[in-house]
């Protein structure tokens, strides 16, 4: 006997007929003997739509309420919270009807405490008692995923969009289970999104460092706190397919420490964001301080700048710098620094919002050399130009046009032999 911690996504309960599916995946596992708790996101599209209804709510509105007021965070959080509980209570439903003894949880009900950082949460702990209690009665949970609640306030909480990743991981380790499956509308994480690159190839097995480094650099599979959590409490986690056949399950891609990768790629991966802007300033003096008078405002304002490049022009007296922030926050950027212009004292300022960020991850680059040059060839032979770099220890990325995405993924995964085989993919 086990004790299992199952998480279905969006896509996997995106109506009733699949939550029913899912139900048979659970049945399976409950059949087997095991205890299982299941973390169950909102059914997919009910996020974004509920999101949409704060900021129309929030509108600004002739004699109601002053432009851009601000709204509180914790109501966003109330509204936001409200679609896992729905499908949590729906999988207890179908579950019942099975025969199979159920019941939802809300995140506050169970507990799971997380500091007050409304939207963006994360989990300070979690008390596992009652579901415990619960299998002891052979009783299955299913919890709401992406919640919380602040103890100081009693507030619900979200932990950030994607966070029912990190509401199971968490669970799993409070209550020391001996599996984490998170079962999405894949079948395991790839060396690329599949989405955009046909050739992408399900890896086995994929270390803790580099899924992180996946998910942080924009691969979506796994929220990046699910990750950490998984390896700081060393929760094997398995990602996997909802779509599978209940009664002929296959566990997908294992996430796990590098020691027990047998075969290790220099590259295992590449992945990508949109989520970027680009922002240059140009003619800006070149004395010490004006790095910090560019990047002090943006700091206090939580804006995070990633990518900065600095050039020296020819006079030796000015610099341009070009450095990039979240799609999100360009707008909010832009105004900071134009707001700044006489402290910073630049001639212009230049932003570019169609703009994407490709990037290599694999442990293997701690060991060879010049994995990155032969990127920029293989990019510069397709004719990409590149606006931006940035390597660390295990990945390095590379700022380029939007229009240009799917080539420069193609083309890095070819590069570093990780395409499938063409027979495999001729077979399908
Ligand atoms: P869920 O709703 O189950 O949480 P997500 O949409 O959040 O699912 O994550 C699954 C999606 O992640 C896949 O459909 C796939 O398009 C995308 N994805 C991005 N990069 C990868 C990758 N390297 N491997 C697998 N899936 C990836
Ligand atoms: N429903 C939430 C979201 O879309 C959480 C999740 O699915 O993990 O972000
Ligand atoms: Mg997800």
């Amino acid at each position: 006997m086990a004790r299992l911690v199952l998480k279905f996504g969006g896509t996997s309960v995106a109506n009733v007929e699949r939550i029913r599916n899912v139900a048979r995946h659970v049945k399976r596992e409950v059949d087997a003997g095991h205890e299982v708790a299941v973390v169950v996101s909102a059914m997919s599209g009910k996020t974004n739509e509920l999101v949409a209804w704060v900021s129309e709510a929030a509108e600004p509105v002739a004699g109601v309420n002053a432009p851009g007021s601000p709204f509180d965070q914790a109501e966003y959080d109330a509204v936001v919270a409200s679609g896992e509980l729905v499908t949590a209570g729906l999988l207890a439903i179908v579950l019942k009807s099975m025969g199979i003894d159920a019941r939802s949880w809300a995140g506050w009900q169970i507990p799971i405490h997380t500091d007050d950082a409304h939207g963006s949460a994360r989990i300070a702990g979690i008390d596992g008692t009652a579901i415990v209690e619960g299998f002891a009665r052979g009783q299955v949970a299913v919890v709401a995923g992406f919640q919380g609640v602040n103890p100081a306030t009693g507030r619900v909480s979200t932990l950030g969009r994607g966070g029912s990743d990190t509401s199971a991981v968490a669970l799993a380790a409070a209550l020391k289970a001996d599996r984490c499956d998170i079962y999405t509308d894949v079948d395991g994480v790839y060396t690329t999104d599949p989405r955009i690159a046909p050739k992408a190839r399900r890896l086995d097995r994929i270390s803790f460092e580099e899924m992180l480094e996946m998910a942080s650099l924009g691969a979506k599979v796994l929220q990046v706190r699910s990750v950490e959590v998984a390896m700081v409490h060393g929760v094997k986690t398995y990602v996997r397919s909802s779509f599978d056949d209940p009664a002929d399950p296959k566990l997908g891609t294992l996430i796990c420490a590098e020691e027990d990768i047998v075969e290790q790629e220099v590259v295992t991966g590449i992945a990508f964001s949109r989520d970027e802007a680009q922002i240059t300033l140009r003619k800006v003096a070149d004395k010490p301080g004006v790095a910090a008078s560019i990047f002090v405002p943006l700091a206090q304002a939580s804006i995070n700048v990633d990518m900065i490049i600095q050039v020296v022009s020819d006079d030796a007296r000015h610099t341009d710098i070009t450095f990039t922030v979240p799609s999100a926050e360009y707008k909010r950027a832009m105004a900071i620094l134009q707001a700044a212009s006489d402290e910073i004292g630049y001639g212009q300022i230049q932003g570019a919002e169609d703009v994407v960020k490709v990037s290599a991850i694999g442990v293997g680059m701690r060991s060879h050399h010049g994995v990155a040059a032969r990127a920029f060839k293989g990019l510069a032979e397709k004719g990409i130009n590149i606006r931006a770099i940035t390597t660390s220890e295990i990945k390095f990325s590379v700022l380029i046009d939007e229009a240009y995405l799917e080539l420069a993924v193609r083309t890095l995964h070819t590069l570093y032999g990780l395409d499938r085989k063409a027979d495999t993919i001729a077979a399908e």
